[in-house]
């Protein structure tokens, strides 16, 4: 007998159960319709997307891309699924057969079809696929000989060889890398580049929402899978306007949710021009020794990988030295400048609090001027609720043309957390009828009923057999319910259905159409 399995949500996912489920609900519509107000259209994206997409736009070099994506080997066309098939079922029908000859064309053609879509580019020429490839065919010449010399027939070494051709094949990575997606905005830019957005009235403004993927080290507020709602401006100018009104969407946002307390930094990380000039005097005074000498072993090593990134240590002992380095927004050239300063007039005009943080970095080129986060209470350590910023160099990189880009994300599972904290839960919806039918005679009626009442809007529970009145009345308690349509014979019989109010236990006779009205009022 096959062993019994208790099945458990893997680590870092889980499972979203009512009531709370009503909460992510309301968050999601309150989402659509806010969003909706400022003009953005909803975009559904796929779940999974090749992994170069994902290198290319976040980096290479960032933790999401070389350690917490979900990457596999996919068939990515027919031909190569059918080639996996061939060989599957000429591997079973030369093992059915004792024939092991049947099972040497179908190994060349696989071989034969790896070359070539390695030779065509549907299969990036990597060391792994060249490997493959190598060591594929030099099992083939070993099995090929094996099969020609007359003292291996039907000797074991030839089942074996057979064998590792077969799992030689099968294992070959004979198909396009996908990869789960850890984040949006990539594919947003993908969605831009491959339906030409660039032709529609610009800019084009999208939002999303769905699960992200990344393996990351569960804990409070951090997920495998977790959720994220976002939005994007594509296209058009970096008019400072379009900024302030992107985070204008989201403090409205949360404020509709009844979000309290909820904090937004914000910061310019000026452009490609005075940048650079910014990172080189970073880097020149954090190298100075006295400087240096205060920091931690992480820190000393960013200054030559990444200076930007010594500005997010939360290590106490360094912050006194933090304190003291020079400030990016200080050292922004004209254009940034300004942009900066019309993009806080910007968000005064909108009535959006802000709070200037010149420590707010991010570490790709591509991303420039405004950047922001925002935090909420009651989340511990793991606090931001967003994250967001201008990325005008984003869409060239992906092979689109030069493209002014501006979003943001906002970590679903912290929202609700935050505001699960605060006691922002909607209460949860009540059963309104449980119908208690008496004896297999009022069960059409029954049916009926609950077809009616449920038609008018009503949640009702109309039990799948017959059941005592005790029970039913029990049943109809232990689930909330406001009332319970009593229908025994007489009910059915006379057209007067009984209503008890479970609250008080008083009892009413109705018609079905006075019973509507009654609970309608
Ligand atoms: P990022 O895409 O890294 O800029 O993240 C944007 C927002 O997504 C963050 O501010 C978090 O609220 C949320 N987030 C990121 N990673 C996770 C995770 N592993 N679990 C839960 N939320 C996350």
């Amino acid at each position: 007998m096959a062993e019994k399995q208790k099945f458990q949500a893997i680590r870092g996912v889980r499972d979203l159960l009512p009531p709370e489920t009503a909460l992510w609900n309301r968050v999601e519509q309150t989402a659509h319709d806010v969003f909706a107000t400022f003009g953005f259209g909803e975009i559904r994206l796929p779940i999974f997307e090749v992994t170069e997409l994902f290198a290319r736009s976040i980096g290479a070099d960032t933790d999401v891309v070389s350690k917490e994506m979900y990457t596999f080997v996919a068939h990515s066309s027919k031909y190569q699924e059918e080639l996996y098939s061939e060989i599957e079922e000429a591997y079973d029908d030369s093992i059915r057969s004792g024939d092991e000859n049947l099972f040497l064309t179908p190994a060349r053609k696989f071989i034969d079809g790896l070359e070539a879509s390695l030779k065509g580019g549907e299969i990036g020429l990597t060391a792994g696929t060249e490997a493959a490839l190598q060591s594929l065919t030099s099992t083939f010449r070993r099995y090929e000989q094996a099969l020609e010399d007359p003292n291996l027939k039907g000797e074991p070494e030839l089942e074996i060889l057979r064998h590792e051709l077969f799992f030689g094949c099968w294992d070959c990575p004979l198909g396009e890398t996908i990869t789960l997606r850890p984040e949006a905005t990539a594919s947003v830019c993908r969605a831009y580049i491959q339906h030409g957005m660039h032709s529609l009235p610009q800019p084009v403004k999208l939002y999303y929402l769905g699960p992200m993927f990344r393996r990351e080290r569960p804990q409070k507020g951090r997920y495998r899978q977790f959720y994220q709602i976002g939005a994007e401006v594509l296209g058009g100018t970096d008019a400072p306007a379009i900024d302030a009104e992107v985070i204008e969407m989201v403090v409205t946002f949360f404020a509709r949710l009844g979000l309290e307390g909820a904090k937004l930094d914000l910061n310019s990380i000026g452009c490609r021009e005075c940048r650079p000039e910014y990172v080189k005097l970073l880097k020149a005074e954090l190298s100075k020794p006295e400087i240096k000498d205060k920091l931690g072993a992480d820190s000393q090593r960013r200054i030559e990988t990444n200076p930007l990134r010594v500005l997010d240590s939360k290590l106490e002992s360094e912050q006194p030295v933090i304190e003291k380095l020079p400030r990016i927004a200080e050292h922004l050239c004209p254009a940034c400048a300004a942009h900066y300063a019309s993009v806080k007039h910007n968000l005064v005009l909108r009535n959006v609090a802000y709070h200037e943080n010149w420590r707010l970095v991010r570490g790709l080129d591509y991303y420039m001027r405004t950047t922001f986060e925002i935090t909420a209470p009651g989340l511990g350590s793991q606090n931001a609720v967003c994250g967001g910023g201008r990325y005008d160099g984003l869409i060239e990189i992906l092979g689109g043309l030069p493209t002014k880009g501006i979003g943001f994300a906002i970590g679903e599972d912290r929202l609700i957390l935050s505001l699960q904290e605060a006691g922002k839960s909607p209460a949860p919806r009540r059963l309104d009828v449980y119908v208690a039918w008496m004896g297999e005679k009022t069960y059409d009626t029954a049916v009926r009923a609950a077809r009616a009442l449920r038609g008018a809007g009503f949640a009702v529970e109309l039990p799948a057999t017959a059941q005592k009145f005790g029970k039913a009345l029990g049943h109809a308690d232990k689930l909330g319910a406001r009332y319970a349509l009593i229908l025994g014979e007489d009910e059915v019989a006379s057209g007067q259905w009984t209503l008890k109010t479970l609250s008080d236990g008083s009892q009413s006779k109705f018609t079905e159409p006075q019973l509507l009205a009654h609970l309608k009022l």
